[in-house]
């Protein structure tokens, strides 16, 4: 599938919208609802849809939410989906706090070694002021058995917000001296309702310069298969990688080959753009494949040239949040 001159060919699938934590940067400030279990997208819904996404040339699935591994029954959904023909790499985006040892271990077995996960900080007291849980042991555990069975690269996306984790730059910065991880600073993205404010946000260009203070000018790495929108560098010497991904300070819409299945079954073309194509009630509805694939197709086609989220004038904030669209 082609949008532009764009091929299409990843599908990232939100598979609920619930999490167990409740970070600053992700979850609205004043109270919203949750997708009831009659709406959600089913686990044979989502099949059904990602295998005739295969057909016209997806071949990449990252899973995420909400946090994927809140939702029942993930490890079977994995199985059946590790069988559509013509899926060659499955991925998935996690918190990290529900998976232990056993778990990993069946996701190696299935075959998926793909997995980043979320980390903001290593310090506890601020873990909890952001994601609103006391639970940065048992991420920072989850993360060293995930290291410890192999999984690499191992991925961190790490959101700076000022005045919260902002003076620990340095810190996540420098785990890549220690360990062969990607550590990656993703630029906040205003969405929604939310609670961080607009002087909050920090951009790479400053993000940067705070690493370069410290540990000397970055290196620039060469860009592998699957590092998708994010610049690499290393600091000399250094065993992992530091990766910015910068939708707001140069977004990188003429390369994005993404679309978006979310937990309530509709197909999103962008990520900060509201538009939605409605694919689960033709589905509910006795539709055909040939109907669906219109569907899937139209929402290629509606992939917008660029997003306006840089624009302090803009009218183009999203409203929707990440959990149901799947960060
Ligand atoms: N719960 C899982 C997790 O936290 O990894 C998967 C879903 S979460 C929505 C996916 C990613 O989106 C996380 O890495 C998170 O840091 C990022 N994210 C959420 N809200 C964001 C925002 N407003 N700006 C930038 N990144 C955001
Ligand atoms: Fe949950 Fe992930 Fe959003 Fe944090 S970023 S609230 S862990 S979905």
């Amino acid at each position: 599938m082609i949008a532009g001159n764009r091929p299409i060919n990843y599908l990232r699938i939100s598979i609920t919208d619930r999490c167990n934590f409740r970070c600053l940067y992700c979850i609205p400030a004043s109270p919203f609802k949750v997708i009831g279990h009659d709406q959600i997208a089913r686990y044979e819904e989502i099949i059904r849809i990602t295998q005739l996404a295969c057909e016209m040339g997806i071949t990449k699935v990252r899973i995420t939410g909400g946090e994927p591994f809140a939702r029942k029954g993930i490890f079977s959904f994995l199985a059946s989906l590790c069988d559509i023909k013509g899926l060659e790499d499955i991925s998935i985006t996690t918190n990290g706090s529900l998976l232990n040892t056993e778990k990993m271990e069946h996701l190696i077995q299935l075959g998926i070694k793909r997995l980043n996960f979320s980390l903001d900080t290593l310090t506890p007291e601020i873990f909890k002021t952001i994601t609103r849980k006391n639970d940065f042991q048992k991420v920072w555990d989850t993360i060293m058995i995930a290291h410890h069975l192999g999984i690499a690269p191992l991925k961190i996306n790490t959101v700076i917000l000022k005045g919260i984790n902002d003076h620990e730059i340095e810190n996540l910065a420098a785990l890549t001296l220690k360990y062969p991880f990607h550590i990656r600073f993703i630029e906040y993205m205003p969405m929604g309702d939310l609670p961080v404010k607009e002087d909050q946000q920090i951009l790479t260009g400053e993000i940067m310069g705070r690493i370069e203070s410290g540990f000397g000018k970055l290196l620039a790495c060469e860009s592998v298969e699957h590092d998708g929108p994010a610049k690499k560098y290393k600091i000399k010497g250094a065993k992992g990688i530091i990766g910015f991904i910068t939708p707001i300070s140069s977004h990188f819409c003429a390369q994005c080959n993404r679309l978006r299945l979310t937990a309530r079954g509709t197909l999103r073309p962008c990520l900060l753009n509201d538009y939605e194509n409605d694919i689960i009630t033709p589905l509910r509805n006795n539709a055909t494949d040939e109907e669906l694939k219109k569907i899937i197709q139209d929402s290629v086609t509606r992939k917008p040239s660029c997003h306006h989220l840089a624009d302090p004038a803009s009218m183009h904030l999203p409203l929707s949040h990440m959990t149901s669209i799947g960060g």
